[in-house]
């Protein structure tokens, strides 16, 4: 089973943040604090995303080979991952910065100074939910304000309600 599921590291979350923020420096060191705490899977996504964390770092540093070179190893940790995990959108990371590092490669390392940084994307992520199932029908329940209603049979009970059905 995949170690995808689950919640993320607070400091791979914190990392997220700061990436999203720009600050790809900050998120880097972040970011292995998590892969130096994690074991399985959730480790080369922490090294994946950490590796495009310092090869955007080196680009808005105009550093051409440190960034080809760093996206280039990210991509062994990243690419094995499913599209999304610990709901981190891995493959839309893979394809921004498949992009990004593209954009670099068609100006070449003379013309880096003219790399836009708009090619930057932040990092897609959200919590994943608990995800309920109707004990009557089987169905998977929608949770809106701590209201939980079964579309199916319309069972419904309310989330502090819940070790009632999940002990
Ligand atoms: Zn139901």
């Amino acid at each position: 089973m995949s170690d995808c599921s689950g919640t993320l590291h607070p400091q791979a979350r914190e990392g997220l943040r700061l990436f999203n923020a720009g600050e790809y420096f900050e998120a880097h060191e972040a970011l292995e604090d998590a892969w130096n705490a994690e074991t399985g899977e959730a480790k080369n996504l922490y090294r994946g995303v950490l590796q495009i964390a310092v090869a955007y770092l080196h680009l808005t540093r105009g550093n051409y080979r440190g960034a080809v070179k760093v996206y280039e190893r990210s991509k062994k940790w990243l690419n094995g991952l499913p599209d999304i995990c610990k709901g981190v959108r891995v493959r839309q990371l893979r394809n921004d910065a498949e992009k990004a590092i593209g954009e670099v490669q068609r100006l070449g390392a003379e013309r880096i100074a003219e790399f836009d940084p708009a090619f930057l994307k932040p990092i897609h992520w959200k919590e994943e939910k608990h995800v309920y199932i109707c004990d009557r029908c089987g169905s998977e329940m929608v949770e809106r304000n701590c209201k939980v209603t079964c579309p199916n049979c319309g069972n419904r009970f309310d989330c502090s309600d819940l070790n009632i059905y999940f002990d």
